[in-house]
């Protein structure tokens, strides 16, 4: 275990210089405190978990002081918003303070998020507001448990300092770490900006330190950008198994590590429906739901076009082919498991997409109706469900075919297949009203609702005593909250 002074620095992305980075200072909260840390991610850093009780913890992640060894940085991007180019992006309200190394020889960006105005700034005020941080810290490590692959978040740093935004909020930051922060947008800032000796110093940088293993293939970048078209594939493929609306898939929140990155108006679907959107600015629904599959490719291709210097256009083309079919393939695996298919039919799919439209034209909640799939053998399990359903006829035609495939795919005990169903389909999910209410209460000072939420979310596949209150559809006051960008 560390002490928070024993932090192990190498600052590799600051170290290529002011054409990737501006150096800034934090600017430091009023009265900063702990809302919530995270265990898990501080054990990422060998950090022993009662330091974040500690006056200096707040004191470093509310932006009041510094290791000798940091050096902050506001990093330059730019990236496509809903489909249109915009040249200049960047850290506007986030620092990466430096890049650590742990015990096991892991590296982890420091990001601290809401310190302050940047030179990337624009017409933002360089906050975050703490409504916006608690999501954040709670979707970062719910998705984690879920085994999502995601940025992480440390802590959250509450404060007096006053922030605008439609009413008076109050600012926080909150403490993200991942292996990298490198976006598509960083590729495509050098390629519209005509620098491509920069841009062969970036390829090299995530070559190196994230893609090592590229380095073997006779095409290096090529290599690199596969891999990172499967890592988007397989990512994608989670999001919609599990219900994970992103909302704001920009090519400047996309991670060239394929992790979910940069939340927004994020939400996970309550009741199932494909055209959801969770983004209330979203009017066209670039972003719904079910959009995210083919937005995942568009992004890609936003990405290969910033490649276009490093490798041909044939070759690019034959790497973003892998992305459709490595979806559907990934796809299809996590949805037989949620249904508890240990085999593979070529009818599943079409399985798959009968219950979707089923659950759609009925309202039924998409979380709770594969975790009580399981809770029984599938016969009794599907004569439970069924009263869910308006469309009966059509639901017990589903429920005929399910039973008979469950018939095929083996025999195994009740038990079985309860444990085995169990381990993917989670029981609490961070559903948006959840949020609120732990929001709200934190907004009266009142941090216990947000720290509760994050343990319970912390194991969302094993049922916890007397937490029944976290797996319940929302209310009806929950089940339409507009979530903005504007946090
Ligand atoms: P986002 O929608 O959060 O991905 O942000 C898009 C761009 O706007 C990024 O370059 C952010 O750094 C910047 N940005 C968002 N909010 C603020 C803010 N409050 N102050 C300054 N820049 C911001
Ligand atoms: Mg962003």
């Amino acid at each position: 275990m560390k002490a928070l002074d024993e932090l192990t620095f190498d600052n590799r992305f600051a170290r290529l210089g002011d054409a990737f980075s501006t150096h800034v200072l934090p600017e430091p909260l009023d009265a900063p405190r702990l809302v919530v840390a995270s265990e898990a991610a501080m054990a990422l850093l060998d950090l022993d978990p009662a330091v974040a009780e500690t006056p200096v913890f707040a004191e470093l992640f509310g932006g009041h002081k510094l290791w000798a060894e940091a050096e902050p940085r506001a990093m330059v991007y730019s990236g496509h918003q809903f489909g249109g180019y915009t040249p200049q992006l960047g850290d506007g309200r986030g620092l990466l303070l430096g890049e650590v190394y742990n015990a096991a020889g892991e590296h982890w960006d420091l990001h601290l998020k809401g310190a302050g105005m940047t030179p990337y700034s624009r017409m933002g005020d360089g906050r975050a507001v703490l409504r916006s941080s608690i999501r954040e810290f709670l979707a970062s490590e719910a998705l984690h448990a879920l085994g999502i692959p995601s940025s992480r978040a440390l802590c959250v740093i509450g404060s007096d300092t006053p922030v605008w935004r439609e009413k008076q909020e109050r600012g926080a930051m909150v403490l993200r770490m991942a292996h990298s922060h490198i976006r598509f947008g960083h590729f495509e800032y050098f390629y519209y900006t005509k620098k491509p000796e920069q841009q062969a110093l970036l390829a090299e940088h995530v070559l190196n330190l994230h893609y090592p293993e590229c380095r073997e293939q006779p095409e290096p970048y090529l290599a690199m950008f596969r891999e990172i078209v499967e890592r988007n594939a397989e990512l994608i493929a989670k999001w919609q198994a599990y219900g994970f609306c992103h909302g704001v898939m920009n090519t400047d929140n996309m991670s060239i590590l394929g992790i979910t990155f940069d939340f927004g108006p994020f939400a996970f679907l309550d009741d199932f429906d494909a055209h959801f959107i969770c983004n209330h600015s979203d009017h066209e629904g670039r972003y719904s739901f079910s959009n995210q599959v083919p937005i995942g490719q568009w992004n890609l291709s936003a990405l290969a076009q910033a490649l276009t210097p490093f490798i041909s256009v044939d070759a690019l083309k034959e790497a973003l082919g892998l992305y459709l079919p490595l979806y559907q393939a990934n796809y299809l695996d996590l949805m037989r498991r949620r249904l508890g298919l240990t085999t593979a039919e070529d009818h599943d799919q079409h399985l798959v997409e009968r219950l979707l439209k089923l659950m759609q034209n009925s309202g039924v909640d998409y979380t709770l109706f594969f975790r009580r799939l399981g809770d029984e053998p599938a016969a009794l399990a599907v004569a439970r469900l069924r009263d869910d359903f308006v469309d009966l006829a059509g639901f017990d035609a589903w429920a005929e075919q399910y039973k008979a495939r469950v018939a095929r795919d083996g025999d195994y005990s009740e038990e079985q297949r309860r444990a085995r169903m169990h381990a993917v389909n989670p029981l609490y999910i961070l559903r948006n009203y959840l949020a609120q209410n732990a929001i709200a209460a934190a907004e009266s000072g009142d941090y216990s609702e947000v720290r509760r939420l994050h343990e319970v979310l912390s194991k969302p596949f094993e049922e916890q005593a007397g937490m029944e209150q976290y797996a319940q559809r929302p209310p009806d006051w929950g089940k339409h909250l507009e979530i903005s960008c504007s946090s």
